[in-house]
């Protein structure tokens, strides 16, 4: 029998004007995702079809699990919108399954079909006691929920329900650059922008000789596992040694991770307007440590006026590990190769910054000159989906 995947866009279907562009482009989302299978797309405003190759279904559903936009799906059987065909299919397809009570629930989209909803259903319901033997009708909690959805030249059957992962389609928003560190927050706070429809580029600021290419390569397959959500992730890798060298020379100790990020926000701004996005996104959380303390936050933002966005400000430790395990990020992040704030961090760092204080401390410097230098050596890696760009940057690396 023919089956179908039958998606419903759940949050999507909120975007009342917006909505052909969200359904347009999780439409060409999926169809990237899926283009080494033998399928075909048809969709309107409330549903998409995924037609397959019967062998293909496991491999689809696993792809299709890191698609943001899909709410819901179901794996339907096809049939011709005619009375007999669907009540045919329906005993077909039940008779393959164990089960005491049912219900059937009809959806007619199709009005020029000669029965209606709830009559169609009480008829098939009908049909089905008299064909199966052992079942009874349960209308407040049946184990199996018939579902019968009658369209104008096929009509679908499902009674089962998987949970897509919800969010928005990546690219009905515009381009964001996230701060990548090789931590726990950075990876998780750059998954949950994507899942509002950010497409997301990101960014790490190296220190090397103070850090290693074990750590650069950490972030790079932290990467590879973001742009499973996406298309392709471009990460642009900032040398930040020298900053980071004069700032440790010339500024307060106490100061010094105050300083620093400022300069990095500093650089992102530039980044993000050379890049045409529009926000930074970063795995800072409110109280995780001395630079997150919303007056440190404060000062630190001070430095630019892009929108900064903190997806993860505001969960515990155990909940953004939860994420990173879910997404698999976890076992990468815990690599124990230091990153450039945890090299150059001082034993007793500032919790409540003040900004005269920060700026007289950034007098000290040509930071504008160091900062044009830094924005002139970007080295940018374009990571694809199918990571077929690999060998030619492991080679440049
Ligand atoms: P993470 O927060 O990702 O677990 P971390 O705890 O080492 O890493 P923090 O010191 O908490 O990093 O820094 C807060 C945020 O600043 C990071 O989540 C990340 O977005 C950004 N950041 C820190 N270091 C870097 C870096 N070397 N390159 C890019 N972004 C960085
Ligand atoms: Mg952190």
């Amino acid at each position: 029998m023919n089956r179908v995947i039958l998606i419903k866009y759940g949050e999507l279907t909120t975007k009342k004007g917006n909505r052909s562009f969200f359904v347009k482009t999780l439409k060409n989302n999926i169809e990237h995702k899926l283009m080494d299978f033998d399928i075909s797309i048809v969709y309107d405003n409330s549903r998409m079809y995924i037609y397959f190759l019967d062998q293909d279904l496991e491999g689809i559903r696993n792809i299709i699990s890191k698609v943001f936009g899909i709410h819901m799906y179901h794996i339907a059987y096809i049939c011709d919108t005619n009375k007999d065909s669907i009540f045919a299919t329906c005993l077909q397809v039940l008779r393959e399954n164990i089960f005491c009570t049912f219900k059937v629930e009809t959806k007619r989209s199709y009005k020029s079909f000669p029965y209606g909803s709830l009559d169609f259903s009480r008829m098939l319901g009908g049909y089905l006691l008299k064909n199966i033997s052992n079942i009874r009708v349960d209308v407040h909690q049946p184990e199996v929920l018939v579902h019968v959805e009658i369209r104008d030249k096929n009509s679908f059957i499902y009674f089962n329900a998987y949970k897509g992962i919800g969010g928005y389609p990546v690219g009905t928003q515009p381009r964001a650059l996230l701060m990548l560190s090789g931590g726990l927050d950075s990876p998780v706070a750059g998954y949950l922008s994507m899942k509002r429809g950010i497409k997301m580029d990101a960014v790490y600021f190296e220190a090397i000789p103070h850090t290693s290419l074990d750590a650069r390569n950490k972030v790079i397959d932290l990467v590879k596992k973001l742009v499973a959500y996406t298309d392709c992730i471009h990460l642009h890798i900032v040398n930040f040694t020298p900053i980071q060298e004069e700032i440790y020379k010339t500024c307060d100790s106490h100061y010094v991770i105050t300083i620093m990020r400022r300069m990095m926000y500093r650089i992102m701004e530039e980044l993000c307007k050379k890049n045409k996005a529009y926000a930074i996104i970063n795995g800072e959380s409110i109280g995780q440590v001395a630079s997150q303390t919303l007056i440190s936050m404060h000062t630190i933002n001070h430095v630019t006026s892009f929108p900064v966005i903190r997806p993860v400000a505001c969960l515990d430790k155990l909940e953004i590990i939860d994420i990173a395990k879910k997404i698999d990020t976890y076992d990468i992040s815990i690599l124990p190769y230091e990153d450039c704030c945890t090299v150059f961090v001082p034993k007793h760092p500032v919790i409540h910054p003040s900004i005269s204080y920060s700026v007289l401390m950034e007098e000290k410097f040509d930071y504008d000159r160091m900062i044009r230098d830094a924005l002139s050596n970007v080295y940018t890696i374009k990571i694809k989906d199918d990571f077929s760009l690999n060998n030619e940057f492991k080679n440049l690396l």
